[in-house]
């Protein structure tokens, strides 16, 4: 499955001295196997090397170049679910922790950028969830009213209140200022870096072909190696869906555009990241050198999808929205843009942990758009699960769990 297309910018326009490692062309021995370098395997990599557990990373060709170079960076805790909705789903326990650990995953990536010995571009930003419609109006009312009775403090904000902020208008809105920008790549190589320095080994253009499982554990093939290891964590993102699809999850294309510097970003309020109750939803941020980001116009995934044409044309369609909310910013023009696959799970949750067909193996499928911030969850919680500590949120976002159904 073809899974990003077009220009994705990151890579393009990065000055961070990025590490190169040599295939895995002999036998290794580790306690922890991570398949897949994207943002996931980066972040769980390092929270492993972190606590002084034996890891190797494999992956097929370079880091960061699957759906991680895609990625336009927004860290926010409030996810595509709204949690008046999560609370319906699955009760009041489940679903205000899971908003809690996603808070929490924010202010985890906080700490571990700041601990990076490069920029990330790591920003606090505060994030405006506007109603696309009067209709929505009741809810951010309702959102608002949930968020605040859970103890996470966002502001109601009107009409007139929106107006004072930004050039755009709004019927309501939401205020919330927990949130992050980040570069993922710069993020993503920062993470790896740290982490060999801290004992992780890493090999590039090494494929994972074949698995053996055994009651001693587990033998990895890649083309041109082999690693004897305890247990393995799959991170090999959407791709993961081709070989082991789960019934939960649905693929959709999405796209996104960088623009040009643009000379004056001071009506964009706080630089705040902006997106909306519609679905699919718009969604805009700003950068440290000027630019704006934006994405969205998603669709589901047919095999005429990631194509030029469809990134001209939705790249166009980004733009004059990024224009009609910002008409103040005069000529502004595209310097990237490109298209990804997008998975989303069903029931708005990301699906983490065993899966009965791949013993001693845990999975991480971050899906949604809050994709980071599940990999940051799911490394937490598969850091302990490796040292037997399981925790009991793993049960929560088990692969094989039911689909809810309304
Ligand atoms: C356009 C777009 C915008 C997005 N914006 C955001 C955003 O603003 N915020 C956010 O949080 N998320 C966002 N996401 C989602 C985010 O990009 C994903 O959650 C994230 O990239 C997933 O990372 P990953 O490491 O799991 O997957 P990937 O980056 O795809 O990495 C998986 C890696 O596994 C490797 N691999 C696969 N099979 C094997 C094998 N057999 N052996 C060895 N290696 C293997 C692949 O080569 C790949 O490098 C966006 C996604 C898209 C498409």
């Amino acid at each position: 499955m073809k899974l990003i297309e077009g220009d994705t910018p990151w890579d393009h326009l990065n000055t961070v001295e990025k590490s190169h490692y040599s295939p895995l062309e002999h036998k290794e021995l580790c306690d922890v196997v991570v398949i897949g370098g994207g943002i996931t395997g980066a972040i769980t990599s390092y929270v492993l090397s972190e606590q002084g557990t034996d890891t190797i990373l494999l992956e097929q060709g370079e880091l960061g170049r699957g759906s991680s170079s895609a990625n336009t960076g927004l860290l926010q805790f409030m996810n595509d679910e709204p949690l008046a909705q999560l609370i319906q789903t699955f009760g009041e326990q489940k679903g205000v922790s899971f908003y809690a650990l996603c808070k929490k995953a924010v202010d985890r990536l906080a700490d571990i950028a700041g601990s990076l010995p490069v920029d990330t571009e790591f920003r606090r930003r505060s994030s405006l969830y506007y109603a696309s419609t009067e209709k929505d109006v009741h809810k951010i009312r309702n959102e608002y009213d949930t968020l605040n009775r859970y103890g996470f403090h966002v502001e109601y904000w009107d009409q007139q209140r929106i107006q004072a902020s930004f050039p755009f208008s709004k019927p309501a809105a939401l205020y919330c200022r927990h949130d992050a920008e980040v570069n993922p790549y710069k993020m993503l190589h920062g993470l790896i870096n740290k982490a060999t320095s801290q004992g992780l080994r890493v090999f590039e253009h090494s494929p994972v072909e074949k698995v053996d499982y055994s009651e001693k554990g587990v033998v990895i093939k890649t083309k041109s190696g082999i690693v004897n290891a305890s247990t393995i964590i799959w991170a090999t993102g959407y791709g993961t869906q081709e070989w082991k699809p789960d019934r939960l999850v649905s693929l959709d294309s999405t796209y996104a555009i960088m623009t040009e510097p643009v000379h004056d970003l001071s009506t964009w309020y706080e630089g705040a990241l902006i997106w909306e109750t519609n679905r699919p939803y718009l969604y805009m941020r700003t950068t440290p050198d000027h630019r704006i980001i934006a994405g969205g116009l998603d669709e589901p995934l047919t095999a005429a999808d990631l194509t030029h044409q469809n990134i001209t044309r939705k790249g166009h369609q980004l733009l004059q929205n990024v224009q009609a909310l910002f008409p103040t910013l005069g000529q502004i023009s595209i310097s990237h843009a490109w298209a990804g696959v997008f998975a989303t799970s069903k029931d708005g949750i990301p699906l983490i942990g065993r899966h009965p067909d791949y013993p001693l193996s845990y999975f991480i499928e971050g899906y949604g758009g809050n994709g980071t911030v599940y990999s940051m969850i799911a490394a937490d919680l598969l850091a302990k699960a490796v040292t037997g500590k399981v925790p009991k949120e793993l049960d929560w976002f088990s692969l094989d769990r039911l689909p809810f159904h309304p």
